[in-house]
């Protein structure tokens, strides 16, 4: 049994016995991870102030059988202010959730530590952008391999071009005007744009794209319906940011 330094995100905590909590971490080097943090509910625990969820904390873990165990936390960036919003906070257990539902413990993703770490760190800035939760959602499931295809008809193979196209949630992308049959949605060719922009840019796209409201509308609701269909039932922090 060796020791495990790395970075990591809290997403997820979860009370354990009388005194502990079993913390799921999105970690820079080891992918998700789920540790126990012993005594952390005690009032004179040390580790407590460095557990916030959504900050990003320098990590030590002593590995176990089947958990591993926090032996030390220093945080780099604290979240502890996205507690004050419900609407930041609620995102930000969107942002942790999606990523928990769609990886499995123990799969390195550098990527997706980092459009999480970057994502947050915006929540934290007080950036109230809409675009940023659709962004932060496909560039998610595009690293994850879940991206929709939005080059190509997904039925002919054809290149699509500027006229008539519609999404299939079945077939997971754009289906053109000629292969789609009654009863598929259409989808914009703006929208189309956006989805191969946020494939190809980093972040800073949420700040250099004006995205006008009919667009987004149209995005947000694609998206919202395409990542219910993938994990097959929607989120309990998405349900919520819904309502508010
Ligand atoms: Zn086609």
């Amino acid at each position: 049994m060796s020791t495990i330094k790395t970075q990591g995100i809290i997403i997820k905590r979860s009370n354990l016995g009388d005194a502990d909590k079993i913390l799921t971490v999105y970690t820079k080097d080891r992918g998700k991870l789920k540790a126990i943090a012993k005594g952390i509910r005690r009032i004179n625990s040390k580790l407590a102030g460095e557990l916030e969820p959504y900050s990003l904390v320098d990590f030590q873990f002593h590995e176990g059988k089947s958990l591993d165990t926090v032996t030390s936390a220093v945080t780099i960036e604290d979240a502890s202010v996205l507690a004050k919003s419900c609407e930041d906070f609620t995102k930000a257990h969107y942002f942790g959730e999606l990523i928990d539902k769609l990886t499995e413990e123990g799969e390195k993703n550098s990527d997706l530590f980092e459009i999480l770490r970057l994502a947050l760190f915006r929540l934290c800035k007080g950036d109230d952008n809409p675009f940023l939760l659709p962004f932060y959602e496909l560039k998610v499931l595009d690293r994850l391999g879940y991206n929709p295809q939005v080059y190509y008809c997904v039925r002919c193979r054809r290149k699509l071009l500027n006229g008539e196209n519609y999404f299939s949630y079945q077939d997971g992308g754009v289906v053109c005007g000629e292969c789609a049959k009654y009863g598929l949605p259409q989808i914009s060719v703006n929208t189309i744009k956006i989805f191969r922009l946020i494939i190809e840019s980093d972040i800073s796209l949420v700040d250099r794209l004006k995205v006008d409201s009919e667009t987004l509308l149209e995005l947000e609701n694609v998206l919202d319906k395409y990542t219910t269909n993938i994990l097959e039932r929607e989120t309990k922090s998405k349900k919520i940011l819904k309502s508010l």
